[in-house]
């Protein structure tokens, strides 16, 4: 071969390179596009917080096992909560995850996560009520929305979605203060009765608590959003709804 013809077949070859890391690289800019949409995080609408909310979900299902119905008629009971709502955008949802722990939780945009450990143990319909009615109800009054603010606050970073799931990610398996837990048991017990639950299913749910709490204990197990949790007192909860 000729040294000019060499050269020429080199010069096509790394043009052609050059050419797919160009395409490849733009490929990866329009999904970089996607992910960087400014969000208003001082005052975000219930469409902003729903969109935090399905990119957080797929962050967190990625190492989760689901099953579909559990023991109970889930999807019944929830739907009759989520009609009690006042926040209608929201969209309220669940998975049933497949872990021994005797927890649940939930995330801005109303993503419920009730896990098989949680349902073994529960024995009535108004338990698990109260369960789904606690988790909306941190949704409801703004719990895991304003977690999600003050983080992306205190780290003064852009408030772009990927940004602030990256951040909402770090922090959603934190317990909520004190105050929100007692505030969410109220709101809760408000949604369970207008569904048509007796609030006593509430207090037989913490009483399934205080035993578990002994077992973590001995265990010691670390603090984790929502149920395994130190504070507030179980007993001081228990008490609060018997007054409700
Ligand atoms: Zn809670």
């Amino acid at each position: 071969m000729k040294m000019t013809k060499i050269i020429f077949l080199i010069f096509l070859i790394t043009s052609q390179i050059i050419y797919s890391q160009d395409l490849i690289k733009n490929i990866l800019k329009t999904v970089d596009q996607v992910n960087q949409e400014l969000l208003n995080i001082t005052a975000p609408s219930d469409e902003e917080e729903n969109k935090i909310g399905e990119q957080l979900d797929k962050e967190i299902m990625k190492d989760k096992k689901t099953v579909n119905d559990y023991k109970f008629q889930i999807k019944i009971i929830f739907d009759k909560i989520k009609k009690q709502t006042d926040r209608k955008k929201i969209n309220y949802r669940y998975s049933i995850i497949k872990d021994k722990d005797f927890n649940a939780y939930t995330i801005a945009g109303g993503k419920v996560y009730l896990l098989t450990g949680l349902i073994d143990e529960l024995e009535k319909e108004e338990e698990l009520a109260f369960v789904i009615a606690h988790e909306i109800a941190h949704n409801e009054l703004k719990h895991c929305i304003k977690k999600v603010q003050y983080a992306a606050k205190a780290s003064e970073i852009n408030p772009l979605l990927g940004n602030l799931v990256q951040i909402a990610y770090s922090i959603y398996h934190l317990p909520f203060s004190k105050e929100e837990e007692l505030e969410a048991d109220k709101r809760a017990v408000e949604l369970m009765k207008k569904a048509g639950y007796d609030k006593e299913g509430a207090i037989s749910f913490f009483k399934k608590l205080q035993q578990k709490e002994k077992q973590y204990r001995k265990e010691n197990k670390t603090e984790e959003n929502d149920f395994i949790s130190t504070h507030p007192n179980t007993e001081e909860r228990i008490k609060k709804i018997e007054k409700m």
